[in-house]
């Protein structure tokens, strides 16, 4: 198990369209194993395999909303091999979203509030489910990823732009 670097914008590798994962096999695993352990060093609740390069649909999620008895979030990790979204409810949610490879920007981005997705696990095992609250945004988020698309896509130009320059200056400061 690894922490990979992550892509950041304005890599273009964060525009491409990721393959569908053929057979869930050890490579696959490892790939999850790794994306997991990048993760939770980078403090996020979601990561998709473009952001450390991988071209493959494959996403890692963990909310970590619970805490244990010393106040440490509880860890469960969960993975979604080729995700992908059956349908959506006509309600929508703003959820003020931020992105491992937008470090430190955050908008409000207005997405349905449930959806019902499909996927396989890590054991190839095939899983449809309905999520609302936190996890809809998020995996809407992450499949996003797979097909090239950024939160910032769904917000404003002039916010979009304002997010990018607020980055690039904090970037400068270093
Ligand atoms: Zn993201």
């Amino acid at each position: 198990m690894a922490v990979l670097p992550i892509v950041e914008v304005p890599d273009p590798r964060l525009r491409a369209v990721s393959t569908p994962v053929e057979a869930v096999d050890d490579d696959v695993r490892r790939l999850v194993a790794d994306m997991t352990d990048t993760m939770y060093a980078a403090h996020g609740i979601g990561l998709a395999a473009i952001q450390v390069g991988v071209e493959k649909r494959v996403v890692v999620i963990d909310l970590q909303a619970e805490e244990d008895a010393e106040g440490k979030p509880v860890r469960v990790p969960q993975a979604y091999i080729n995700p992908e979204i059956v349908s959506v409810s006509d309600e929508l949610s703003v959820y003020n979203e931020g992105c491992l490879s937008i470090p430190e920007q955050y908008a409000e981005v207005e997405r349905p509030a449930r959806c019902r997705v499909r996927w396989l696990d890590t054991g190839g095992a095939r899983h449809e489910e309905e999520l609302d609250g936190l996890l809809a945004t998020c995996m809407q988020h992450e499949i996003d990823h797979c097909d090239g698309i950024l939160f910032i896509d769904h917000v404003s130009r002039l916010k979009r732009e304002m997010l990018l320059r607020k980055l690039a200056k904090q970037r400068k400061a270093g």
